[in-house]
């Protein structure tokens, strides 16, 4: 096994360098620059994996025909696996490349109401791994991934720290405090970074660079379309 590179030490770290990632809701993740990558399109391999699901059930039990049945709803099944998986994989490996510290939720502890409403894409409730696979990445390439408390970070501004409550539907942070105006996903991807660099600076008594890249810009949105993460390998120009 190759040794695995040393993680930077915080006192080089750029603020540049440092990004947090909201998982989606509208998209799958929407980063603290703006970026917004589209949820992966799988209703045609969903509506096949129901389809023969239905053959298998209308097949005697246990019968050569339904064992071989069984086999095929198995493979549709893996297929769906497989290209969530992919996915994944491109986008932990970009984002773990890209950046030198990557601030996500810890979804372990967050309830799942909010993507459970969103059944029709059932990856999206496969955070979780998604995460686990980004901390792995982050060892081999030697990144900081930063999980931070999940909690507010939808409802607090990014500027000045305000909560207002705000119902899924409702796409833009508007503060009535400060003025404050962004994207609803942006504003909590800015909100999980600044939560990521003041967990890394906690308890280092000098100042680093990071610990001043708290986000007040709104850099122009780029969305990225899922098939060129598929096909390009990343959603990095
Ligand atoms: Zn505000």
């Amino acid at each position: 096994m190759e040794d695995t590179p040393a993680k930077p030490p915080l006192s080089e770290i750029e603020p540049e360098d440092c990004v947090g990632v909201d998982l989606g809701i509208t998209s799958y993740i929407h980063t603290s620059e703006n970026l917004s990558v589209d949820t992966l399109d799988l209703s045609d391999e969903y509506d096949r994996y129901a389809r023969e699901q239905r053959k298998l059930d209308r097949k005697e039990y246990g019968s050569a025909n339904w064992e071989k049945q069984r086999r095929k709803v198995a493979q549709t099944k893996r297929t769906i696996k497989r290209k969530v998986r992919d996915y994944q994989h491109k986008l932990t490996t970009w984002l773990v490349t890209e950046y030198d510290v990557v601030a996500v939720e810890d979804l372990d502890v967050k309830p799942m109401l909010e993507t459970s409403q969103n059944a029709k894409n059932k990856q999206d409730a496969a955070w979780s791994r998604f995460i686990e696979l980004l901390e792995y990445k982050a060892d081999l390439h030697g990144t900081h991934v930063e999980k931070v408390k999940p909690a507010g970070t939808t409802k607090e501004c990014a500027v000045c720290g305000v909560k207002t409550a705000k119902p899924i539907w409702v796409r833009e942070h508007s503060c009535p405090a400060c003025g404050h105006q962004d994207d609803r996903d942006l504003n909590a991807a800015k909100n999980i970074l600044s939560r990521g660099l003041k967990q890394i600076g906690a308890g280092h008594s000098e100042s680093t660079p990071v610990q001043t890249a708290l986000p007040t810009f709104t850099p122009q949105r780029v969305a990225v379309d899922a098939k060129r993460v598929v096909e390009a390998g990343s959603p990095g120009a």
